[in-house]
């Protein structure tokens, strides 16, 4: 049997942990720190209603990671959704992404479409060099104070666009929109059928054959020897994977690598329903503090018809380690943590690859992908 360590039992060590299962020949530990499996994709309960740390809703292009989740937390489709951004110039709700069939009721629609053609002949947005140019290039000026630079700095809680200059993850090709109003057309959306949403796949997933977790903190990191200090005892393996910060579990070696975080608050309103039927999610791209409204009954459809519903809302703030920078310099630093890593340590999720563009969907397929390198 070959021993395998598994850091973190979120959705990205839970998928590895179920995985390495799978392929057989494993003896798998997951070393969780937190309260429960799941990370932030735990359903929680307040006032009679399921709700997650933001929507977590799975959003995916890639149909066998699809088959995978479904065939062990059954998902219902909801591509029917759309999503609105809130601009509080104009006091009004439009689409996102940006659709060509709003522009006809913004007030600037001359200048906008003015903008636009001399986008569309430029034809620079594949040349930009940072996030602003990007979208300066493929949606003009105009749209851009509208729907981006506010946004953009707030959610990043920075004071220049252009220092973000890296713009790989931004939705290239759909910066302005035709066609379906639906966002993810392309895509399939959705959301687990389960009152408790994802939480009975990370059961099923640690409770695999060959996998156990333990409730602990891990003392001492040797990820390039594959050791690491438990409770005392020096435990090697055959292959890590983690998904903790790079920096954290490499001892800080190449400089701390920076996020931001969230607040969130939810409430229950006295109404079924507060957003029109169709709409899951709102953003708010002004001075709001706030980026971001869920009504999670749409999403899960529990207690759908109940008199009262349930609103997540996100705030940018300094608290925990959510969202990777991204910045060039720091995709640098953590490709050096990556490259001192050794053999066979993976470092795969969210924090575990710093890329802000991993969503849950990424977590299954870079579980799937590493353990597929360890047959
Ligand atoms: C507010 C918010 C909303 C989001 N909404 C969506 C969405 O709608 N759709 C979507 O696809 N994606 C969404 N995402 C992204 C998605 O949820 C993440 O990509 C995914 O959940 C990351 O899973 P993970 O396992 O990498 O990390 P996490 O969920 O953070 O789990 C990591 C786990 O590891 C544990 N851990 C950390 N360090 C250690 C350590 N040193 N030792 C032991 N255990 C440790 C933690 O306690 C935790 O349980 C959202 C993210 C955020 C922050």
């Amino acid at each position: 049997m070959k021993k395998a360590l598994v850091i973190g039992g979120g959705f990205a060590g839970c998928s590895a942990a179920h995985l390495l299962s799978l392929q057989g020949g494993w003896d798998i530990t997951v070393v969780e720190s937190g309260p429960w499996l799941g990370g932030g994709c735990k359903t929680l309960w307040y006032g009679g209603h399921p709700y997650t740390f933001g929507p977590r809703h799975f959003l995916t292009q890639n149909v066998p990671v699809f088959d995978y989740l479904n065939k062990y937390c059954p998902l219902r489709r909801c591509n029917d959704h759309v999503f609105l951004t809130y601009v509080e110039k104009d006091a009004q709700f439009y689409n996102y992404p940006i659709h060509i069939d709003d522009v006809a009721r913004m007030p600037e629609k001359d200048q906008i479409n003015k903008e636009l053609t001399e986008a569309k002949q430029l034809n620079g947005a594949g040349a930009a060099k940072d996030f602003e140019e990007y979208w300066l290039a493929s949606i003009g000026r105009t749209l851009y104070d509208k729907f981006v630079n506010t946004y953009s700095k707030k959610m990043w809680m920075l004071d220049d666009n252009k220092v973000m200059d890296d713009f790989s993850w931004s939705p290239k090709g759909v910066a302005l929109k035709e066609g379906p109003r639906q966002a993810w057309d392309t895509a399939i959306s959705a959301y687990p059928i389960a009152p408790n949403g994802y939480d009975d796949y990370f059961e099923i997933a640690t409770r695999a054959e060959g996998v156990k977790v333990l409730w602990t903190t891990i003392e001492q990191y040797d990820l390039p020897n594959k050791t690491v200090v438990i409770d005392g005892e020096k435990r090697t393996y055959d292959a890590i994977i983690n998904t903790a910060s790079p920096d954290l579990v490499m001892d800080n070696a190449f400089g701390e690598l920076p996020y931001i975080g969230r607040d969130f608050i939810k409430f229950v309103l006295p109404i079924a329903h507060a957003f029109p039927k169709d709409v899951y999610f709102l953003y708010y791209a002004s001075d709001e503090p706030f980026t971001r409204l869920v009504e999670y009954k749409q999403f899960t459809r529990i207690n759908y018809d109940a008199e009262s519903t349930i609103i997540g809302m996100e705030i940018p703030s300094k608290n925990g380690r959510y969202y990777p920078l991204p910045l060039k310099t720091e995709y640098e630093r953590a490709q050096k943590y990556f490259d001192a890593m050794g053999e066979n340590v993976f470092s795969i999720g969210r924090c575990g690859s710093y890329q802000y563009r991993v969503d849950v969907d990424d977590c299954i397929a870079q579980a799937m992908d590493s353990v597929e390198k360890l047959k």
